[in-house]
């Protein structure tokens, strides 16, 4: 069905929306009085009006039960992680016991890299996408130097080709084959934060193996808003935060993938802590550590369980709207913000706004990446005093990310009608 820029046209498709029912199950915050039009679940994902609940259960059995809740509260702080591999395994593409909930993204990265980026005089090298999300460039380079490298020769970025702004698959794969012997790891976003490129993931494992190289993903940007297969794909490990797409709130609390046949490997190093030691001994509090066979292994500390629980009741919401409807509402969502886009694009006299987020279905989620030609800054400001929260990245992008559980096709076509009339100023 081809699009129509009006409402009627965008209440029509929210009309037969299968998830239409979910947007009323989150606080949409207000601005003017007015719900306002929340464009950055991609930065921070709305609260589910269920998490109070779970969040308030544990509050009351720490006040019942003391130090007695890690065994006899309604869900035991003991084993609280263990809810979270049969939700999260369907939104990253994993087995369950390739996946741990702990810690925070950017900690998770660097245990994992304590684990994947061991670097010799020969393959020392780290391939990674130009423009990565800071904390990650920053874990990159600390590495690297942690290691006794120097970044500017061990790190190596991809970037796109002049004029353009998206990675060609064929260049990275190419970059991997030219520094393929010295390279000990190959790690992108797989779904870039400013662009809102998803890159090959499966294409770019496979030339890192040919490499000789592991090959990593952080998946911030993709966990909870396109398809993953991180074990199909033979990813080696991969980390993601619970607080963007996965609305779990504020610094909640992070996710980790190590492919199957690395969990059980006991030559694999890493840093160790009391909560990924053999369950059955634990408290025996013996010297020698003896990880769990597990993604679990990878554990240091026990369980931040109010954290656990907002992630528990957002992922129970994903559970009831099935990830399979949410990756395509949200390819809709995309679509028909590039379709509106276009269409002011085409009755302004000069192009105002480019779209720098590829077009093709496998090459981007529900985030759309705004390169302000003229501007930027005027238009930012001015969408918030119109109700609209969207997101400012230096120079001149501004990201928007309908999201397919909380966002409408209504909200799409509103803000492309306050774009519209601020650019008519
Ligand atoms: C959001 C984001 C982070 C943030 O890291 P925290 O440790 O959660 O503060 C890191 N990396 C990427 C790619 C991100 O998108």
């Amino acid at each position: 069905m081809p699009f129509q820029n009006t409402l009627a046209f965008a209440k029509k498709l929210d009309e037969s929306d299968v998830l239409k029912e979910f947007r009323s199950k989150f606080y949409i915050p207000i601005i003017n009085g007015k719900e306002c039009i929340y464009l950055t679940g991609n930065s921070l994902g709305l609260q589910p009006k269920s998490t109070q609940d779970y969040v308030v259960d544990e509050l009351e059995d720490w006040a019942s039960f003391g130090v007695e809740g890690h065994f006899h509260a309604r869900n035991p702080w003991f084993s609280y992680h263990e809810i979270f591999p049969p939700l999260v395994t369907k939104i990253v593409g994993a087995l369950p016991e390739e996946v741990v909930v702990m810690n925070q993204l950017t900690v998770n990265l660097h245990l994992l890299l304590a684990s994947f980026y061991r670097p010799t005089k020969e393959r020392y090298k780290i391939i990674c996408e130009a423009k990565a999300f800071p904390s990650d460039q920053y874990a990159f380079e600390s590495q690297v130097r942690f290691h006794g490298f120097d970044p500017a020769t061990a790190i190596v970025e991809a970037a796109p080709r002049e004029g353009e702004h998206s990675l060609r698959t064929e260049d990275i794969l190419s970059l991997i084959k030219q520094h393929g012997n010295e390279t000990a790891l190959v790690i992108f976003g797989a779904v870039n934060y400013y662009s809102g490129q998803v890159f090959d993931m499966e294409a770019i494992c496979k030339a890192s193996h040919d490499a000789g190289a592991y090959c990593g993903f952080d998946l911030a940007h993709a966990a909870g808003n396109i398809e993953l297969h991180m074990h199909d794909w033979n990813v080696d490990f991969a980390c993601w935060c619970s607080y963007k797409y996965l609305n779990s709130g504020p610094g909640g609390v992070a996710g980790a993938f190590i492919h199957q046949k690395h969990i059980a490997d006991p030559t694999l190093p890493r840093l160790a802590g009391w909560w990924g030691y053999e369950k059955a001994t634990r408290f025996n509090m013996d010297k020698g550590f003896k990880p769990i066979p597990t993604a679990e292994g990878w554990q240091l500390s026990n369980a931040p369980v109010l954290s656990m629980a907002a992630h528990h009741a957002s992922l129970d919401v994903f559970e009831d709207a099935g990830v399979e409807n949410l990756f395509a509402k949200g390819q809709q969502l995309s679509n028909y913000l590039m379709f509106i886009l276009d269409e002011i694009n085409n009755n302004t006299k000069e192009k105002m706004i480019e779209v720098i987020t590829p077009r093709a279905e496998k090459e981007k989620g529900c985030q759309v990446s705004m390169l302000m030609l003229q501007k930027g800054k005027e238009v930012f400001d001015a969408l918030k005093q119109n109700g609209v929260l969207a997101d400012w990245r230096e120079p001149n992008v501004i990201r928007v990310a309908p999201v397919p559980l909380y966002n409408s096709f209504e909200d799409v076509y509103r803000f492309g009608e306050i774009v519209k009339n601020i650019l008519e100023r």
